[in-house]
């Protein structure tokens, strides 16, 4: 028990050297290293200790469809999103990933025509079914939809020009890289199509929560929402039985289940999240000094991180005066009650010198590494610049960001 705490009250070990004013900053992953300072002011909230003797069976319960997923994550996902009103949880199967890595990769593979049923006498399966996502699209859908050379899908690109009625279509919204609140393209009824719906970004710290979402399934993962990111956990709220069976099935084959050390501690966390919301007595002055303080609420800090962030980024680039950004948009968040702006966890930069045209390489060579809007299937004027870094990196990069001519 000593030596965990011990362990825990050391600094994390984040892989990340230090910065300096002339550091390379490295804004290409979405690390999201800046809750950091939060879950550090968080006390023993979200701390975990597990004897040697838990966690060992690789099952948790063979009654769920998700037999390896851990009943007390299954809880406090259901209670986070009932605490945030952003996805529909009553009547959804919980599933565990790896990081919603996994659980997309568990997504196409489930909905991917079963070739079983071309060996009965149909041609369904015979072909890979096409893959699509409206650019820009997060840069992993095709290189994780492509990477082992599957027969049963592969990427076919922009969902906007996209010909034919079988498919599967990724939604991501807010969407990586730029932003933008979306839906599908296409049109799901009149077709064998199938969608995906990725919300990663979908919490009150990037967008108002404008409605609760309830599509067939949605992804959604500590990494965004807490910044857990070396966690490794993500969760798939499934409308269906079938569906979900068979992207358990893909876990069961690919890892055998999903590490339990890491879905309790996510369950912790989310806990935590959860508690600064329903669990705050009314302080007064003489409770202040007899009461413990009250849990802190991971979505003000970061929803004020954001919007900090956000305002000193557009006043570099009007100090710069080479670079847009996308508009502001803004919306009624249920969750807060209040209008609020999105701050988007990517900044979609566009580098407007018309000598310019490889914006990742300009910025590269000053010592900024973001990703080529290229790699998204759009403009290489373009780049994402993560917006979730360390504060020492992000006020580096926007101070030389308005400096630049
Ligand atoms: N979806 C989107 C849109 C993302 O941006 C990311 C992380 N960059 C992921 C999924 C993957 O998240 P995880 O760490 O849970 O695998």
């Amino acid at each position: 028990h000593r030596r965990a705490r011990t362990a825990s009250s050391m600094a994390p070990s984040t892989g990340k050297p230090a910065v300096t004013p002339d550091s390379v900053i490295n804004l290409d992953h979405g690390d999201p290293t800046m809750f950091e300072a939060f879950w550090r002011e968080t006390g023993d909230a979200a701390e975990l200790v597990i004897p040697g003797w838990q966690t060992m069976s690789y099952f948790s319960d063979v009654t769920n469809v998700c037999w390896f997923l851990e009943p007390e994550l299954d809880r406090q996902v259901r209670r986070l999103h009932r605490v945030v009103g952003n996805a529909a949880v009553d009547g959804y199967h919980v599933l565990v990933g790896t990081g919603s890595t996994q659980l997309f990769m568990a997504a196409l593979y489930a909905l991917a025509p079963d070739s079983s049923s071309s060996a009965a006498g149909g041609d369904a399966g015979d072909e890979p079914i096409s893959v699509v996502s409206t650019a820009p699209y997060y840069s992993s859908y095709p290189a994780v939809t492509d990477f082992l050379r599957s027969g049963l899908f592969r990427w076919a690109g922009d969902a906007d020009t996209f010909k034919g009625d079988s498919y599967i279509e990724l939604v991501c919204s807010p969407n990586n890289p730029d932003g933008t609140i979306r839906e599908a393209v296409l049109d799901s009824k009149t077709s064998n199509g199938k969608t995906v719906h990725d919300l990663a970004y979908y919490w009150p710290q990037y967008t108002p929560i404008t409605k609760r979402a309830a599509h067939d399934i949605m992804l959604f993962t500590v990494s965004k929402s807490t910044g857990h990111a070396g966690t490794r956990i993500g969760w798939a709220l499934v409308k269906d039985r079938a569906i979900a069976r068979k992207m358990t099935k893909f876990v069961e084959l690919n890892t055998i289940g999903v590490s339990k050390d890491s879905q309790m501690r996510a369950a912790k966390v989310l806990a935590a999240v959860s508690d600064g919301y329903e669990r705050r007595p009314e302080q007064t002055k003489e409770t202040m000094t007899t009461h413990p303080p009250p849990p802190p609420r991971l979505f003000d800090f970061g929803r004020r991180k954001m919007v900090e962030r956000w305002s000193m980024l557009r006043a570099a680039a009007a100090a710069s005066g080479i670079f847009s950004l996308p508009e502001e948009t803004s919306g009624f968040c249920n969750f807060t009650k209040e209008t609020a702006a999105t701050n988007p966890a990517f900044a979609w930069l566009r580098c407007d010198r018309e000598d310019v045209e490889d914006c990742a390489g300009f910025l590269r060579g000053h010592k900024i590494l973001t990703r080529s809007g290229a790699q998204f299937g759009a403009d290489a004027r373009y780049v994402r610049v993560s917006m979730l870094d360390r504060d020492d990196a992000f006020d580096i990069f926007v101070n030389r960001l308005s400096s630049l001519k």
